[in-house]
């Protein structure tokens, strides 16, 4: 045998190992994964009754107080220790399992959203009680599948003797996009390495660079009432003032980015036609591509109030209210996620689930294409571009979020078709595969701390290292808006 020989017949053997290593490893995590995927399809019943007890509950922000309490004693009881009430939030919590490093976080919402209440599986507007909330954002799914996949990963922690903590950061107030940034503010997530989070959609997909940032503020008009027909000349409308804002916004639309959005408001415009208002209130939503060029335009805003104000002699005051950033899309967290995203697979709908979904499309006159059937491949510049409050968290823990299919396609969220699919089989099933995506890769990256490190190194690149700086004011609490 030549030299040559014997050198590449080592070098093979190498390989041979090294291969068998890696198929070891893999069979491993597999085994590790299916382990949470069994646990969830064991106690899926359970899950169920969770999530239909949310959506019964229905609470809108800063009031979910049943519902944060379900899923923290339901944590508790599963040997998770519950820290209730974070900062100014008492309907927020944080409960833990395990120590040690990494430290592997899962965002639970559970707030529902005003006037979206609607009766379960029906598949045209016919609110349970109107007027009331609903899960119009599917929230109840969301809590619930969080809650249910970090009981599966600390049951395949426990059983294989794993490193490291789970951690379920019970998230509330998410419809006025700042209960995560209060959370910030009190150290919620000091030491959580990776967060993992995920949303209730009309697709499968990891979320990639789609979500806008978004400023949310009052303007005010203060003027001079009078009586609108014996003396209008003593009067200022701060009615007029609102009207030649809104103008002055609307001439602007034409000359802001095509990626801007700005939306808007009157809460209130007077209150009798015979008395000169002497207040009025619009609320303006804007949002782009970046917190940097939101600011931008709302410098251009406040301009728009003041000439408003000189133009009808009044007083403007611009509040603003809330305040999120762009997420930034961490890709190793991301990847892990969408792996185990394409194993579990998308869920399996029958032929109730997919008639339902029609019946929706045809009552909302749609394309009846009934539900997503794949996955949307890893990639930039998927999503959708609402805002959501995990642009905060996203700047000061490295964070991927998962989209899985609980309603029909081309629905969108905020609305009464999504609370009924929130609460029929076919948002279970989505629920289901939401809950084993994020089990399994709790698993995979409390097995893997050079992913973890690989994530934070990312991140650390992403930030240029700087510091996460609050958007909130000194001394700000969380309001309703
Ligand atoms: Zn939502």
């Amino acid at each position: 045998m030549s030299r040559l020989n014997l050198a590449s017949r080592v070098e093979g053997s190498h390989r041979q190992e090294k291969g068998y290593a890696l198929r070891m490893l893999t069979a491993l995590i597999l085994a590790q994964a299916i382990a949470t995927d069994a646990f969830l399809d064991r106690t899926r019943p359970r899950w169920e009754q969770v999530s239909r007890q949310l959506w019964d509950f229905a609470e809108t922000s800063l009031q979910e107080k049943r519902s944060s309490a379900l899923l923290a004693d339901l944590l508790e009881k599963e040997g998770f220790k519950v820290q209730r009430g974070v900062g100014e939030l008492p309907t927020a919590f944080i409960a833990t399992a395990g120590s040690g490093s990494p430290v592997v976080g899962i965002l639970a919402e559970y707030d529902a959203l005003p006037e979206l209440s609607q009766k379960a599986g029906e598949a045209s507007q016919n609110p349970l009680e109107k007027g009331a909330p609903g899960h119009g954002c599917g929230h109840n799914l969301l809590g619930t599948a969080a809650v249910a996949a970090g009981v599966a990963a600390n049951q395949a922690r426990l059983e294989r003797k794993l490193p490291g903590t789970i951690q379920i950061f019970g998230s509330p107030a998410e419809e006025i996009l700042s209960g995560k940034t209060f959370m910030i503010r009190a150290g919620a997530f000091k030491s959580t390495d990776v967060i993992l989070a995920w949303h209730p959609s009309d697709q499968n997909y990891l979320e990639k660079g789609k979500r806008l940032a978004l400023t949310v503020s009052d303007v005010e008009f203060f003027g001079k009432t009078a009586h609108a027909a014996a003396s209008p000349w003593l009067g200022r409308s701060a009615l007029d003032a609102l009207e030649v804002f809104e103008h002055a916004m609307a001439l602007m639309r034409e000359h802001v980015l095509p990626t801007a959005r700005i939306h808007r408001v009157i809460k209130n415009g007077g209150t009798v036609a015979n008395i000169i208002p002497d207040y009025s209130k619009v609320q303006v939503w804007i949002r782009d591509l970046d917190i940097a060029t939101v600011d931008e335009t709302l410098a251009r805003m406040r301009k728009a109030a003041e000439g408003a104000a000189l133009a009808t002699e009044t007083r403007a005051k611009v509040t603003v209210l809330g305040s999120v950033r762009n997420p930034i899309n961490n890709d190793v967290v991301g990847q892990t996620l969408q792996k185990e995203l394409e194993r579990v697979g998308v869920p399996k709908w029958d032929e109730s689930d997919t008639a339902f979904a029609k019946a929706l499309q045809k009552d909302l006159k749609m394309p009846e294409k009934g539900l997503a059937s794949e996955i949307i491949p890893y990639g930039p510049a998927h999503g959708s571009t609402a805002s959501s409050d995990i642009g905060e968290v996203s700047a000061a823990v490295p964070l991927a979020e998962l989209n899985v299919a609980t309603r029909a396609l081309g629905t969108a969220a905020h609305h009464w078709a999504t609370t009924s699919c929130s609460a029929h089989p076919l948002g279970n099933k989505g629920m289901l595969v939401a809950a084993k995506v994020l089990g399994a890769s709790t698993v995979d990256l409390l097995g893997d701390p050079a992913a973890v490190a690989a994530a934070r190194a990312e991140f650390v690149k992403a930030t240029q290292g700087k510091p996460y700086l609050s958007p909130l004011p000194a001394g700000a609490k969380p309001v309703v808006f």
